[in-house]
């Protein structure tokens, strides 16, 4: 698996020239399978230029296919979809998997951005594409399924008023998880989402907050770095990829912020985990 990120950021889009480097686009990373088939997680604004390169490959011509995941209907997770090129276009195929009890909701859900009131679109019928949509149930006993060879679970996390799915993808002996939005309990993640981060090669995890902002705003429902590391650590994660950054912290802020996350890892004992801070265009190979 190839991971691409297209967009890091949390809550709103962050351009700017104190945002060049880590980048200003919200949530959305494109994955690459072992056999080619593409895989996006999240389609916050980050979503928008991925769709412009894809429009150059078989999404162009109408014979593209690809299984979006969504973690949850907050903004920054899928303002890029009405802007996404490939939905324009007669012949692709796009699934959507992300929360609800029936695909029925789930569409209500997406439909409620395209509302005349936010959008020139009016519906999703209006899209060219093919768009399927699943449900995704983070309650479920066995809450894995396949999709094109990779084995994917899922649990959810509470996100302030709400809840947003994290994601385990795993193919052959590689295991990626991506965890967004996710706003733990004193007593950290749930013993099904830790069973879902455990060992895995790759944990991209939300790291909206410094530790000190994150105390004055739990109730927005997010992970600090300090929330970040625990996790990586308690779950003997191999790599993790800081992400979903506040729209208010620069790029001098974040290096700060990454130095911090690194000094964190090594005093809960975990020097052994590499650690990366996501930006937009980095690709990490699993
Ligand atoms: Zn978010």
């Amino acid at each position: 698996m190839d991971a691409t990120f297209w967009g890091v950021r949390g809550s709103v889009p962050a351009p700017g020239p104190e945002t060049n480097r880590y980048g200003g686009n919200t949530s959305c990373i494109e994955l690459r399978t072992q056999t080619g088939a593409l895989f996006i997680i999240d389609m916050g604004t980050g979503a928008i230029p991925l769709g412009r390169k894809l429009m150059i490959e078989a999404c162009g011509k109408g014979a593209g296919e690809a299984s979006l995941f969504l973690s949850h209907a907050h903004w920054d997770h899928i303002q890029g979809f009405p802007f996404f090129a490939p939905v324009f276009v007669p012949g692709n195929k796009l699934t959507v998997y992300g929360p609800g009890r029936s695909s029925s909701m789930l569409e209500g859900i997406l439909e409620g951005q395209m509302n005349p009131h936010f959008s020139p679109l009016h519906t999703m019928r209006n899209l060219g594409a093919t768009i399927d949509l699943v449900a995704v149930n983070g309650m479920a006993k066995d809450p894995s399924f396949d999709c094109a060879g990779v084995r994917v679970s899922a649990r959810l996390n509470p996100h302030g008023a709400t809840q947003a799915l994290a994601y385990r993808f795993e193919e052959g002996q590689r295991a990626l998880v991506y965890a967004s939005d996710a706003g733990y309990p004193s007593g950290g993640p749930s013993d099904e989402v830790r069973a879902l981060y455990h060992g895995a090669d790759v944990l991209i995890h939300d790291c909206t907050y410094s530790p000190e902002d994150c105390a004055h705003r739990r109730a927005r429902g997010f992970s600090s770095i300090a929330d970040a590391a625990r996790v990586a650590v308690d779950a003997r994660v191999k790599k993790l990829v800081m992400f979903h950054y506040d729209q208010d912290y620069t790029d001098d802020i974040l290096d700060g912020l990454a130095e911090r996350t690194r000094r964190l890892l090594d005093d809960l004992g975990g020097d052994a985990i590499e650690l990366v801070a996501a930006r937009e265009g980095l690709t990490l190979q699993l």
